[in-house]
């Protein structure tokens, strides 16, 4: 070995953590607790294996759970470096399988353009499967059969291997499995759990692929180990060969996504699968005060499956956690966006923070406050840029002009904008697409060569396929973002959607003038990929990373996120919101026994993701999924000891609501626009005499929050309210 100076590689690292990152080939298990540095020395075994153990970039594979997770490795790595490490792999399970199959798409049997189906597209997909075998998409829901599928392909299960043991349900489900899975081939489309189970597939079923790909892969590290799920496993264990090389990092406590299929096992078998296997534990946490570290701690104690472990920090108890009980979610969020200014107010910056949710949904009384206080924030996950409907249709126009071929596209915009292409003409298509087993488009040709179509069908069927063969053409040879502005131009969804004058339609302009800018800077071609065009670039990017590139993360903004998508990160101050039994842990998970445990794990991996200070927040009522619920405290709240927690009860008394709370008060009146004052009497013709308590908004959007005597409270918009102004208060 030349001698170099590999101190800064070891320097930070505890006696633990160098054993690991420096030990010799072979199977190797880190099993240990939230923040013990698992993370830091996978990305310190990398830099290792590279720099003293002279393996090349092109012979190491580590595997993560989120594109956000991959880059930070890959720069993290580069960091200790001091160069780039380019063609190493490093990505999602998903990633890594799209990259092998985009370069194999000849042994894997897939069109070289084959696109990837999201969740929606596949939905859609699944109903037309449904729809050609006749069935009653009421008793076959479209969702229940996708679950179906994912889970079997989740478990590398075909159609031909399913056992239906003559259960009729069960011989559907394989039915529509079947249908669904000729449709996907013949449209060339490959859904999320399609892309690991092919390349699985791909890989064992070539001798020699798979033996290239064993010595060229010496080394195989994998991070987040206890959330891989049985087909993740198998790709793994292939990958790994003989010479199992391979270096896994996880903590059973943090599984979180058995829902998925992920299996905890994994990591108890490891040791089975791979003889010899090292196994290494770490102890002491550097993320986290005592108090939050000691919560999580206890909290976790109630769970009776797991593997066993106490962390340990030296960094102090720190400040306590704080626990609001809030009237309702806007409440819990104006509380939580005055703990933010503060912060702020003290230095802090808002990247620092997190709001974590159980439930998507939650975010958006989250986003509302943050909107209306002007806080910049960034949402991962949830609804994403590349999934909004306006983006989605341009996609398809895009992807159409990629493949025509591409049915789920096809399905998508040739109606969209409206040109009189109707639910009769389309399932006419249908209907000769599954019989000449030829895509939707191929079957438009056919229908309109035997003149099959009347008068208008025909010719808008026909002005369709000219359109999008126009677009091919005029658009070849342009730069990316010209392309986008020409396809969004010409198919009419630009002046469809101006059409729309309401602020969502101005959005949806400005989401698609944004695509354009996305087109601006378009990824990067894979070097060992050189036959991929820089639209089918950008188009696979669009599905896989969807959300991720969302956004301007180089600005300071709150950070909003499940607590599924904040695995594995670390924030200084993290909010966890809606700790309301029923919520979290979820009804369903209350309801079916065992898996409160998952939902507790998830808690303790919220939690965790402290560094030194954690609110938890509940609402009494909250409006979710356009109903009312009325809660109690989560039951985790009681399972963190009550001497690390300290309660904030609500300031102002329940008759006004926590609009009103000094700091926003002073801030709204500045802009009062209702021309009213709180105090001021007030009539309704409907709702009576009462008093306003608070007012918000500007023009048109100007509200009060007025008291009624014989209703309650109520917000209504001075524009149509109509109230009359009694004696002076
Ligand atoms: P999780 O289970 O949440 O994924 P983890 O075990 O992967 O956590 P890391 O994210 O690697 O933990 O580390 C947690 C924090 O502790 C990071 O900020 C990391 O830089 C820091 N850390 C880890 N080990 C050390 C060390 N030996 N000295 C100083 N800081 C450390
Ligand atoms: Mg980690």
């Amino acid at each position: 070995m030349p001698f170099m100076d590999v101190s800064h590689i070891l320097d930070s690292l505890n006696t633990e953590q160098r054993e690991a990152v420096t030990a010799p080939p072979g199977p190797l298990l880190i099993q240990a607790g939230a923040g013990s540095g698992k993370t830091r020395v996978l990305t310190h075994r990398i830099a290792w294996l590279h720099q003293v153990e002279q393996v090349s970039p092109f012979g190491i594979l580590a595997v993560t759970f989120t594109n956000k997770a991959a880059g930070e490795m890959r720069a993290r790595i580069e960091e200790l470096l001091g160069t780039s490490v380019g063609p190493m792999w490093i990505g999602t399970f998903h990633g890594l399988s799209h990259r092998f199959l985009r370069m194999h798409w000849k042994e894997a049997k897939l069109p070289q353009t084959f696109q990837i189906l999201d969740s929606e597209d596949q939905r859609r997909m699944v109903q037309r499967a449904i729809r050609s075998l006749d069935l009653d998409e009421s008793r076959w829901p479209p969702r229940n059969a996708m679950w179906y599928i994912n889970n079997k392909k989740d478990d590398g299960l075909r159609p031909e291997h399913i056992r239906d043991d003559d259960d009729p349900t069960e011989q559907q489900m394989i039915r529509i499995y079947k249908a669904y899975e000729t449709a996907c081939q013949l449209a060339g489309a490959v859904d999320f759990a399609e892309l690991l189970l092919r390349a699985l597939e791909t890989l064992r079923d070539n001798e020699e692929l798979l033996k290239h790909y064993q010595s060229r892969f010496q080394h195989l590290l994998v991070d987040e180990f206890q959330d891989t799920n049985s087909i993740q496993y198998a790709w793994l264990q292939l990958l790994a060969g003989d010479s199992g090389n391979i270096f896994a990092v996880g903590d059973d406590d943090q599984s979180i996504y058995g829902w998925r299929g992920a299996k905890v096992e994994n990591i108890l078998n490891f040791q089975d699968h791979f003889a010899n296997t090292k196994v290494i534990r770490l102890e002491r946490n550097y993320r986290s005060t005592g108090n939050i570290l000691n919560a999580a701690n206890a909290l976790i104690e109630f769970n009776e499956d797991r593997l066993g472990k106490n962390l340990w920090t030296d960094i102090g108890d720190g400040d306590p956690i704080t626990f609001y009980s809030a009237h309702n979610e806007g409440d819990e969020a104006r509380f939580i966006i005055e703990r933010i200014l503060e912060h702020v107010h003290n230095g802090g910056t808002r990247s620092e923070t997190a709001i974590l949710y159980r439930s998507n949904a939650q975010s958006r009384a989250l986003e509302e406050e943050l909107v209306r206080s002007g806080i910049k924030y960034r949402v991962y996950g949830g609804l994403r840029f590349f999934e909004r409907m306006e983006i989605k249709d341009a996609l398809a126009y895009l992807r159409l002009i990629s493949l025509s071929d591409d049915d789920v596209s096809f399905e998508r915009v040739v109606n969209q904008p409206t040109r009189g292409i109707g639910e009769k003409t389309l399932s006419q298509i249908r209907t000769v697409a599954t019989e000449a087993n030829v895509s939707l488009w191929h079957a438009c040709a056919e229908i309109l060569t035997a003149n099959g179509l009347k008068g208008r069908a025909a010719t808008a069927v026909s002005g369709f396929m000219k359109l999008v063969m126009q677009m091919r053409k005029a658009t070849e040879g342009m730069s990316l973002d010209k392309m986008i502005e020409h396809v969004i131009q010409h198919s009419g969804l630009l002046d469809h959607y101006k059409k729309d004058r309401t602020d969502k339609g101005e959005q949806r302009v400005e989401n698609l003038q944004e695509l354009i800018g996305a087109g601006i800077d378009p990824p990067d071609l894979p070097e060992d990929m050189p036959d991929m065009t820089v639209l089918d670039a950008f188009l696979s990017n669009a599905a896989l990373e969807a959300g991720e590139q969302q956004g301007d993360e180089w600005e300071d903004c709150v950070q909003l996120m499940t607590m599924h998508s904040a695995k594995g990160l670390e924030f200084p101050l993290v909010f966890i919101t809606g700790m309301e039994q029923g919520l979290f842990p979820s009804k369903r998970s209350i309801e079916e026994s065992g898996k409160v445990e998952e939902e507790r794990r998830l808690c303790y991996v919220g939690i965790t993701r402290a560094e030194k200070k954690l609110y938890l927040s509940m609402a009494e009522h909250r409006r979710l999924y356009g109903r009312d619920h009325f809660n109690t405290p989560s039951k985790f709240i009681s399972e963190i000891p009550a001497e690390l927690v300290q309660e904030v009860r609500p300031r102002m008394h329940v008759s006004r609501p926590m609009a009103s709370t000094p700091a926003r008060r002073s801030a709204l009146r500045e802009d009062n626009q209702t021309g009213l004052t709180v105090g001021q009497r007030v009539r309704h013709s409907k709702f009576g005499e009462g008093v306003v308590t608070d007012y918000e908004g500007q023009g048109s959007h100007a509200r009060v929050y007025v008291n009624f005597e014989e209703v309650g409270n109520k917000w209504l918009v001075m524009a149509y309210a109509n109230l009359e102004v009694l004696n002076v208060a």
